[in-house]
């Protein structure tokens, strides 16, 4: 029988990225048992690594077994890596609001108004997803891993796949957006698939 991982996400796009990773390693994913009963832990560390083992730490203290947790984000180049771990809250970090307020308007395309604010007049677009993971037991951190995936800024959104960033960060070598390829497509490429992966040796080692 397949090893079972707890993650701690209800997020579906998540656990269905590293579902698709770990089916390749003979792991099956879970999400925590009760999570949403399970109060927060603060994630105010400045790097997605850190974030990630406090959370893997936290949660895995409520669950018998092998938990992980992830952060990730994407990074800007010509914004010194901005947003980074404040990815989420980007535009409500910088007190930003849109030359039209909509009181509508999802966090999302707010942060992507802001982001296609911050860089205009700047030719310099590349950027990257990263996502750490840190898996974790009884409250101590086991192992961590990450995963990138490279990327451009565009001027304007594409495609309504996705969620996040995805319509403005294309896909060079696809010539598509991250909102314009299909599920399956981006669970093979995403960033968390990666850091799952390459999470995978450490896994497998710790279960044999
Ligand atoms: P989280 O903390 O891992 O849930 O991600 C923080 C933020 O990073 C999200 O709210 C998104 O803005 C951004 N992000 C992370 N992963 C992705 C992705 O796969 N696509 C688009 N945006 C993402």
């Amino acid at each position: 029988m397949p090893a079972t991982l707890y993650a701690a996400t209800t997020n579906p796009g998540k656990l269905r990225d590293f579902s698709v990773a770990a089916a390749e390693g003979g792991f099956t994913v879970a999400p925590l048992p009760d999570l949403d009963a399970i109060s927060a832990p603060a994630e105010n560390e400045l790097t997605f690594a850190a974030n990630a083992r406090v959370k893997a730490q936290y949660y895995s203290r409520f669950t018998p077994g092998l938990v992980i947790a992830d952060d990730s984000g994407l990074e800007v180049d010509a914004l010194g890596g901005e947003p980074g771990v404040r990815s989420a809250r980007f535009a409500e970090d910088a007190g930003y609001e849109p030359r039209n307020p909509d009181p509508f308007l999802s966090v999302d395309t707010r942060n992507n108004l802001y982001l296609l604010s911050r860089l205009r007049g700047i030719t310099l677009r590349t950027a990257r997803y990263r996502c750490a993971l840190a898996a974790a037991r009884d409250g101590v951190v086991l192992l961590t891993a990450e995963g990138i995936v490279d990327g451009e800024i565009l001027n304007a959104p594409r495609g309504i796949g996705g969620f996040g960033y995805d319509p403005l960060f294309l896909l060079p070598h696809l010539r598509l957006t991250m909102a314009e390829i299909s599920l399956d497509q981006k669970h093979v490429i995403s960033h968390r698939g990666r850091a799952f992966r390459a999470l995978l040796p450490g896994l497998k080692e710790l279960i044999s």
